[in-house]
This record gives C-alpha cells, sequence and structure tokens, in this order.
C-alpha cells in the first residue's frame, strides 16, 4: 500500500550552517525545502562562532538568538552555536552520522576553496540547493576536480533573492527589512535597534 507519512521520516540528520549576520528568508527556505525533499527528522543549524574566510559584524549571541528566532516554526530544527572554524573540524568524528550537510549554490561553487573538500565528503553527504533551472551540469567543474561526487545531491528551491549583506545595508540606511526576514527576526532587530 501506499507509505504513511511517517514511513517518509529518514533517519538523515540535515546539517545547515552559517554566519546568519542575521537570518533571512532565504535560510529559511532552504532549510523548509530541505526537509521536505529529504525527510528530515532533526536539523541542527550551526551558528558559526568564528568563521575561517570572513569577518561577521554582530556578536555571536545576538546571531544565535535570531537564528533561533527565524527556525522556530519548523519541527525538529536545533539551533546551536559551532566553535570550528571549517565544516571539516565541525563533521569530522562522525558525530551526526548519516547526514547532509546543505548548502547554497553560491556556496557550492566555491566549494573547492573550502579546507578539505573531500575530507567534508568522507564524513556527510552534501545537499545543494539549486534555483530551478539551474541544475547540476553548472557545477561540472567542482564535481569533476572531487573525489566522490556520487555524494553531493541537487535539490531545487524557490528563489528566495536576498542576502544578510543585503539586509544589512538596508538596516544600515534605516530601510525596513520586514517582508526579508521572518517577523520575529524584524521585531528583534528593531527592538534590539541592531544594524544601525
Ligand atoms: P552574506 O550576504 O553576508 O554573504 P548570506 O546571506 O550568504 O550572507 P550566510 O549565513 O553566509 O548568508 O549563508 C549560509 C548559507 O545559506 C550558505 O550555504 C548560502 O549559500 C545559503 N544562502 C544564503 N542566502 C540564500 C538564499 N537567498 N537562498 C538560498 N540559499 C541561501
Amino acid at each position: 500500500g501506499a507509505p504513511r507519512p511517517r514511513d517518509r521520516r529518514s533517519r538523515v540528520t540535515g546539517l545547515f550552517g552559517g554566519t546568519f549576520d542575521p537570518p533571512h528568508n532565504g535560510h529559511v527556505a532552504l532549510v523548509e525545502t530541505a526537509r521536505e525533499h529529504f525527510g528530515f527528522e532533526r536539523i541542527f543549524v550551526f551558528v558559526v562562532v568564528v568563521p575561517g574566510h570572513r569577518t561577521v559584524t554582530l556578536d555571536v549571541a545576538n546571531r544565535y538568538e535570531l537564528a533561533t528566532l527565524a527556525f522556530a516554526d519548523i519541527p525538529g530544527t536545533e539551533v546551536v552555536p559551532e566553535e570550528h572554524e571549517y565544516t571539516v573540524d565541525a563533521v569530522r568524528g562522525g558525530r551526526y552520522g548519516d547526514a547532509i550537510f546543505l548548502v547554497g549554490a553560491d556556496e557550492f561553487a566555491g566549494f573547492l576553496g573550502w579546507k578539505d573538500p573531500n575530507g567534508v565528503l568522507e564524513h556527510v553527504r552534501l545537499g545543494v540547493a539549486t534555483r530551478p533551472g539551474h541544475d547540476a551540469e553548472d557545477f561540472g567543474p567542482v564535481l569533476t576536480q572531487l573525489e566522490r561526487p556520487d555524494r553531493v545531491e541537487f535539490f531545487d528551491i524557490p528563489p528566495v533573492p536576498v542576502s544578510s549583506s543585503e539586509i544589512r545595508a538596508r538596516l544600515a540606511r534605516g530601510e525596513p527589512v520586514r517582508g526579508l526576514v521572518p517577523d520575529a527576526v524584524a521585531d528583534a532587530i528593531e527592538a534590539r535597534g541592531l544594524y544601525r
């Protein structure tokens, strides 16, 4: 017979890392869509404390709290501060079991520049969120240089054209960001006077 919804849930854990400076609707859409696509029961959202290759404007306590607000409505998500600078160090040791690390297509385009990309794929699979119309063929040049391209899976998400940098720029100019970030995040940013 047809599988019951429960049977479609997989044991695979979703992992999603970012600076979340601040979290926005693009991040939420990615996690929501991935949850459906892969059938995750649990998703850990890593708030990277000190990112390896970029600077952050907001302290980790605020970024952690904003991320907690942003993902609160997605069942099974747990936001955790991540002390490791690099993904390969965060996922080493197999502590998440069979896990899929989620990234946006823009991140994956630069995947060969990550610390030990082949090491990352030894420990976790990669789930790359593309936009409808952009398919795996666009990433051939990255895939052909990986030892385990079979560990990379692509899935489509509806395009949400927003970035944290754009949000910060808008807030610095005193412009509203409601509609670009979850309401609870907009409320907290306003109440705390962040990014002014
Ligand atoms: P910034 O503008 O500061 O570079 P960002 O908006 O890209 O930040 P990050 O926290 O650096 O946010 O991104 C975390 C992850 O979310 C990355 O894998 C990135 O590809 C993905 N991502 C960010 N924005 C979007 C979006 N609009 N749609 C889909 N994925 C996104």
